[in-house]
């Protein structure tokens, strides 16, 4: 697919950081390249976007965001193929749960010309941003928040729709041991949990800290009415093997539809692995742990793609994962990333050409 390209104002760096940046040793969203897009909404509407150097922004002390946390993001990326051609991966899913987030938050829904059109003219100005070292792409940012003014705690009159782009190394996970969570909840029945607002990361921080401590990376989250389900890894879904079949949660207020989750999905039927979307409690995932059924369990999500999870603990026991020669992981990432980089045939028409 290839979008028509409108006449987005653009003000072109003077300068480049990009001899700056060391693309063999990138680490993941901590350097950002030359320009950005910004797209205001006033008066109640969004207003032509534009794209300028990478900067500061400027907002009023009495900026809704600061005060009640009115924000919402989405995180996507960009790959490069072998000719040096750029690619998104399902572009237009981004968009749409972008504008569920920004319903749920009151925030004023993105035309999808805006989104992309943005998106596209802002990557074809940071082409040579995108890494080509294995593993490597350019994580982009995309995100809206409340600019407006006033203590009154109301949705704002004013919003700020920012496209910024990382250019990022392969995200090595490494053994991640997870934490189930029996206390704290991430989300809950009838708030945010679907939606990719700014403070439900906020919310996630602390009770992760107290895992770190406890000398786990991660927390395994929990339903908050009984944590006897089990519903995400950290900010990416989960993914359970028992036997040779491979389960994952019905996504919900509570559970985040994820990309990567449902492309997993797909791409597991297509290589014949059973599937199963149902709840899956905590007593079935240590029972199977106890009794070798239980294969993989890994995180899914656009930064990692793929995290595998080698040790979980849950009331003071710690169960470990068997190592497998033939994992669902290593099979679903490959399938998966082949297509990002455009390294095979997209029978599921999933990548979009910049
Ligand atoms: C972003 C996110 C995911 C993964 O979504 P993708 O579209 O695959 O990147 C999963 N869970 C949470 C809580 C998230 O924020």
């Amino acid at each position: 697919m290839q979008v028509q390209l409108k006449n987005i104002e653009v003000e072109k760096s003077k300068t480049t950081k990009i001899n700056e940046v060391d693309f063999d040793n990138l680490a993941f969203g901590s350097v950002y390249s030359d320009h950005m897009l910004v797209c205001d909404y006033k008066n109640g509407a969004w207003e032509t976007p534009k794209i300028m150097p990478y900067q500061p922004i400027i907002l009023d002390p009495a900026a809704k965001i600061f005060h009640y946390g009115q924000s919402i993001f989405e995180g996507m990326k960009a790959y490069k193929d072998t000719d040096g051609k750029p690619w998104l991966f399902r572009p237009l899913d981004n968009h749409k749960r972008l504008n569920i987030s920004a319903k749920r938050m009151a925030i004023p829904e993105i035309p999808e010309e805006t989104f992309i059109e943005g998106l596209t003219t802002l990557l074809h100005l940071e082409k040579d941003w995108i890494p080509t070292t294995p593993g490597s792409s350019l994580y982009i940012r995309p995100f809206v928040m409340a600019s407006g003014i006033g203590f009154h705690a109301s949705p704002a009159d004013e919003y700020k729709f920012i496209i910024c782009c990382a250019p990022s190394g392969a995200y090595f996970s490494g053994k991640v041991s997870v934490l189930i969570e029996e206390q704290y909840s991430r989300s809950a029945n009838g708030g945010v949990g679907y939606a990719k607002a700014g403070g439900n990361y906020a919310g996630q921080f602390y009770p992760t800290q107290l895992a770190i401590k406890k000398g786990y990376n991660q927390v395994i989250w929990t339903d908050d009415n009984t944590h006897e389900y089990i519903e995400e890894a950290g900010a990416m879904n989960i993914f359970i093997r028992i036997n040779d079949t491979l389960i994952t949660g019905p996504t919900s207020d509570r559970i985040l539809d994820g990309i990567t989750r449902k492309s997993i999905l797909e791409i597991a039927e297509d290589e014949g692995i059973k599937t199963e979307v149902r709840k899956i409690s905590v007593t079935e995932v240590v029972t199977a742990a106890k009794s070798g059924k239980l294969k993989e369990m890994f995180g899914a999500g656009t930064a990692a793609v793929v995290s595998p999870i080698a040790a979980f603990g849950y009331k003071g026991v710690d169960y470990d994962l068997p190592e497998l020669n033939d994992d669902y992981a290593s099979l679903l990432k490959k399938r998966i990333t082949d297509i990002q980089y455009n390294r095979t045939e997209d029978k599921f028409g999933w990548r979009f050409k910049v």
